[in-house]
């Protein structure tokens, strides 16, 4: 499974390999029929059973999406606390995926609960509060997936971790949980986590239930392969475990016009004339918090050993400052190149600092050999990460999306923000370490061998039920090199 490029789309490949139906209008959402443009690779075509499965999920999101009666019974149901009696045979069961964290976080529960949507024949619903507004376009043709304002459950930004309709709650009252209206489920990744969630059970019996609220903000996908029920339809889906992020983001995660402006303008106005476009995203947690000369250190370093970024001419260790007597003899035999820079590193980072040293850095020095010349942008520095912000996200998203267009990616490690751009991109990043204990790691940073996105906190799976194929799970779920707790597959 060699993610290898596949170059640059043409107007067949609009619908990425059929995974999206034509047919949509297109000035809604201008992105979802034009990101193929912009992709540099697609290592993975869809199965044809995964193209079923989509097919047959919109269908039944159009029955029994909001708007449909099937919709208002079901809502009905809910309101009465469970008593109003539905059809069995107009039978449509839902997930309510509640947002929670940042943007990198909700993006890859989203497409957790999706998959578990296309394992369990449910319909998924966003709670939209409005900082999640404008961002993503309704992925499903003829329906919409924003749970309307008079949904019955009030509160749901405030439910909290573990409310009294949490299944742990439910399990420790002894309730009969098939009677219950709705219930919810945490499968983040703090202490109140659902674990039965995962035992085969426990699945034969949330099966009964109506509504189910899905609270989480990690890459659940990971304990789904864990689960032995869903074996067999995983391994139709994917038949290369290591496409599903991937090919269930493109499919689902279309930015809306105002994110998708963002980003055509920049790419447009700075990266599409490059010749290979490198991204960089920079991420700085408390947790593993250095200096920043220290951070640029370590980017160089992981550059030198793994070839990312242009090496210069003169000194190795350079700082993005000016080193009296350094000439770069060869920068003046430089041929510029006509027609826009050969490489552009696109710098994502809540900071500028990054930035201003790189590019100090191409500023000073030409590129080894002088054959190069490198460009260095940075669409936005917010600073500080700010929660319950629409223009804050839709940058965010917008730079995510920049980021997977990159030919070659340098992220950094535990980063939902970057696990999201690889898996967009279709490229198996270069990772830097995080600092851990405050320290600067050594290596700096580790090229992956997969593009999908760790589960840091996977639950412990605390059943016997399970049918686990044990030698699938050897060869396809390993330790994360960024969190020795999480698990990803490969
Ligand atoms: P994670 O914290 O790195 O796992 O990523 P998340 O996306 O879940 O949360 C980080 C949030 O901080 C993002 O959603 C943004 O709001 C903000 N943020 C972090 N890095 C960047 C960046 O490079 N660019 C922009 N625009 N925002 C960022």
């Amino acid at each position: 499974d060699d993610a290898s490029s596949t170059g640059g789309a043409t107007a067949a490949d609009e619908l990425l390999g059929g995974l999206l139906v034509p047919g949509f209008d297109r000035s809604p959402c201008r992105s979802r029929y034009e990101t193929s443009h912009y992709f540099k690779h697609s290592p993975f075509a869809p199965s044809s059973y995964l193209l079923r499965k989509l097919r047959a999920y919109e269908a039944r999101h159009k029955r029994c999406g909001p708007g449909t009666p099937l919709y208002a019974k079901s809502v009905e149901h809910l309101r009465s606390g469970g008593r109003v009696e539905v059809d069995a045979a107009m039978e449509c069961n839902y997930l309510v995926w509640l947002p929670y964290n940042g943007l990198g976080n909700r993006m890859m529960s989203l497409v957790s609960t999706f998959l578990y949507a296309l394992l369990t024949d449910r319909v998924v619903l966003v709670h939209s509060p409005a900082d999640f507004t404008d961002l993503f376009c309704e992925p499903f043709p003829d329906a919409t997936w924003v749970l309307p304002p008079d949904f019955p459950i009030a509160n749901l930004s405030k439910l909290g971790q573990n409310p009294d309709q949490s299944y742990r709650n439910l399990l420790d009252t002894k309730k009969i949980i098939v009677n219950e209206p709705y219930v919810f489920l945490n499968l983040g990744h703090e202490r109140d986590i659902d674990k039965m969630f995962y035992c085969r059970d426990d699945q034969l019996v949330l099966a009964k239930v109506k509504w189910l609220l899905v609270y989480s903000d990690v890459y659940f996908v990971p304990s789904l392969y864990s689960m032995g029920e869903f074996h067999g339809e995983l391994h139709r889906l994917f038949p290369a475990v290591e496409s599903v992020s991937h090919l269930l983001a493109r499919y689902l995660l279309h930015p809306t016009n105002s994110v998708w402006g963002l980003v055509t303008r920049y790419y447009d106005s700075y990266l599409a004339d490059a010749k290979q476009r490198i991204g960089v995203q920079i991420r700085m947690f408390n947790f593993a918090r250095i200096p920043v000369d220290d951070m640029y250190h370590q980017i160089l370093a992981c550059s030198r050993q793994e070839h990312i970024l242009p090496e210069i001419d003169g000194d190795e260790d350079d700082l993005g400052t000016t080193k009296n007597g350094t000439t770069n003899s060869d920068a003046t035999d430089a041929v510029a190149t006509a027609g826009g820079p050969t490489t552009a590193i696109l710098i994502a980072s809540l900071y500028a600092d990054y930035y201003e040293r790189l590019r100090s850095r191409y500023y000073e020095h030409a590129a080894k050999g002088g054959a190069t010349t490198v460009s260095v942008f940075q669409p936005s520095h917010e600073e500080v990460q700010v929660e319950g912000r629409r223009g804050h996200n839709q940058k965010a998203l917008a730079e995510i999306y920049l980021l997977s267009f990159s030919e070659v990616l340098l992220t950094s490690g535990t980063s939902t923000f970057g696990y999201m751009s690889s898996s967009l991109a279709g490229l198996r990043p270069v990772m830097l370490y995080p600092a851990r204990g405050h320290k600067v790691p050594k290596p700096p940073c580790v090229r992956l061998v997969t593009m999908e996105p760790c589960l840091h906190r996977p639950a412990s799976m605390e059943c016997q039920a399970n049918v686990v194929d044990k030698e699938f799970l050897a060869r396809h779920v390993m330790v994360c090199e960024d969190e020795g707790l999480g698990i990803k597959l490969f």
